[in-house]
């Protein structure tokens, strides 16, 4: 059964990026203001997540990284209305099976932060006490070190996987507001460095303006669509010929209320319809859908960046639209 758990739970946290997202996705639905994303050797060695979050109380200390553990859904219904990040309780467990897991936590009402950690199979096997304020320091240790071929696999692409996970990070800067994002890489004995780092005052502008700079930003225009009942577009696209030089899909954000996603079928529409002369642009893109929780679901992979939608013509027709009338009469 361990062997299976180990199995699955690969099948949970593929990668650095899905591990490193769920933490600091458990720490956005927590209400954290402030996230601090600290790696060893590119996350290689180690990464923590250090939150300033509501904390988690000593009642869910011994379930807390078991299978299904979770305080954020109480019955099936809740799916239809979900706004939290995680509801699966899988991430803590997952990663317990695949790394030597380490919690720090506080709330409000402990005097005093506890320090837990975990054995393989989910199970506290150490509890001291701390200090710290109140929040959450979740730290993973050798990721995937219990199941070899994949550890050997991560350590060879690790800075691949490095570079997916800053890309990643930057899509939750981008639309996080209000939340103030830190993310640093320590290398050799003592080298760190700060790869990014927002302010948490802004809005979607200033998070732009904050991470891509005042010249990427003054090369989009807002997009902004009322469609039907509840279903609203925003976000910024490239002014037509004022795409980004790098490659395909970098610099494309897509999201659904907030919650970064994959959205292969509109970077595909906006690459075809933004076509320019110069063959090498991409139109860069940050686009937020937000939409009834009803009318989609996440819950069709384990990582949730896929999304189904009830009714996917309803957006895609209305986008397509309004991208050919602000790119077709600049084709070249
Ligand atoms: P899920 O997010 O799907 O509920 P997880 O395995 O990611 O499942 O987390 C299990 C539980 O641990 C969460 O439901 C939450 O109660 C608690 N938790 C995890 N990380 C944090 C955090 N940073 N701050 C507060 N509580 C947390
Ligand atoms: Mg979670």
């Amino acid at each position: 059964r361990a062997v299976i758990h180990r199995i699955c739970s690969g099948q949970v946290i593929l990668d650095l990026p899905s591990a490193v997202k769920e933490l600091v996705e458990n720490s956005l639905d927590a209400g954290a203001t402030n996230i601090e994303i600290s790696l060893k050797e590119h996350g290689e060695e180690s990464f923590k997540v250090i939150d300033n979050g509501c904390g988690i109380s000593p009642e869910n200390f011994q379930a807390l990284a078991l299978k299904h553990h979770t305080s954020k859904i109480a019955d099936f219904s809740d799916l239809q209305s979900l706004t939290t990040f995680g509801f699966r309780g899988e991430a803590l467990s997952s990663l317990c099976a695949l790394c030597n897991l380490t919690i720090e936590t506080r709330t409000k009402n402990e005097p005093v932060g506890t320090h837990l950690t975990f054995d393989h199979s989910g199970l506290v096997r150490a509890e001291t006490k701390t200090a710290r304020q109140v929040g959450t320091t979740v730290t993973v240790e050798k990721l995937f070190s219990t199941l070899p071929v994949r550890s050997k696999e991560f350590k060879r692409n690790i800075r691949r996987e490095y570079g997916k996970l800053i890309s990643l990070l930057n899509a939750y800067a981008l639309i996080a507001k209000g939340v103030r994002l830190l993310c640093a890489n320590t290398t050799g004995k003592n080298m760190k460095s700060v790869v990014l780092k927002t302010q948490g005052t802004g809005s979607l502008k200033d998070n732009i303006i904050t991470i891509f700079g005042l010249n990427t930003f003054r090369c989009l225009e807002p997009l902004t669509l009322g469609l039907s009942e509840g279903l609203k577009v925003e976000g910024f696209i490239s002014k037509p010929g004022q795409g980004s030089g790098r490659t395909l899909g970098d610099r494309q954000f897509f999201y659904v209320n907030g919650r970064p996603v994959d959205m292969p079928k509109v970077g595909k529409l906006l690459n075809e319809l933004y076509k320019c002369s110069n063959a090498k642009q991409y139109p860069v893109s940050i686009i937020d859908f937000i939409i009834p929780t009803a009318s989609y679901d996440v819950n069709v992979t384990p990582d949730k960046r896929k999304i189904f939608f009830a009714d996917e013509g309803c957006i895609m027709l209305p986008l397509r639209e309004a991208l050919e009338k602000m790119y077709s009469p600049h084709q070249c």
